[in-house]
């Protein structure tokens, strides 16, 4: 069985942990280097991406991470998971870093605020059918280096997905609508890396 990591400092930990055993991964909160080690690719929750990246430098584990998406493993970001994954961060809190991965420039809480979250249905490469979307105080990818693939846009053309290698962001929450099929995309980039 493939076996994914959550990263598991802050944010919503347990919907990807239950959405990754839905679609047959064996899936595992990742808090230490060593946990860290035993996985084949890491899922890095919505929350905050200001605590996640103190917490990551707190329990000592932010550039194990960082090292290893630099070496290829497999890594699905959602929302502040996509913030940590972004190679410039634009609204970014002071001292705030990225684990990088993503050659691309995000910025925070692009929507405004937490009133103005919203749900929606979207194309996303790769997924048949519409995939249903919940943006909460979401960010926006505003820049896309080169050989990063767009996954998915808003109908204004916003991107809200992207791909880069091993790496996949996204601005939304497929975890907290029971959107499994993301989670699915990405369990197979993570066994295809395992062969
Ligand atoms: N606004 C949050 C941040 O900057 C992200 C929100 C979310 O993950 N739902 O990290």
């Amino acid at each position: 069985m493939t076996r994914i990591g959550v990263l598991a400092l802050q944010g919503d930990v347990r919907e990807h942990l239950e959405t990754l055993q839905a679609v047959g991964a064996d899936a595992i909160p990742v808090r230490t280097k060593g946990e860290l080690a035993s996985v084949d690719g890491l899922v890095i929750p919505g929350g905050e991406s200001t605590v996640i990246s103190k917490l990551a430098k707190t329990f000592e584990i932010f550039d194990a991470v960082a090292n290893r998406i630099a070496a290829g493993m497999p890594t699905f970001g959602t929302c502040a998971g996509l913030i940590m994954l972004a190679k410039d961060i634009l609204d970014s809190a002071s001292g705030q870093a990225s684990f990088g991965g993503l050659d691309v420039s995000v910025r925070r809480n692009a929507f405004g605020h937490q009133v103005d979250s919203f749900e929606t249905d979207l194309a996303f490469a790769g997924v048949d059918g519409l995939v249903h979307a919940a943006f909460i105080r979401a960010p926006i990818v505003e820049r896309i280096g080169e050989g990063v693939e767009v996954l998915a846009s808003l109908p204004n053309g916003r991107v809200v997905g992207v791909r880069q290698g091993n790496v996949v962001g996204i601005s939304f929450h497929p975890e907290i609508t029971g959107e499994k099929r993301i989670h699915e995309y990405f369990l197979g980039i993570v066994e295809s890396s395992v062969g």
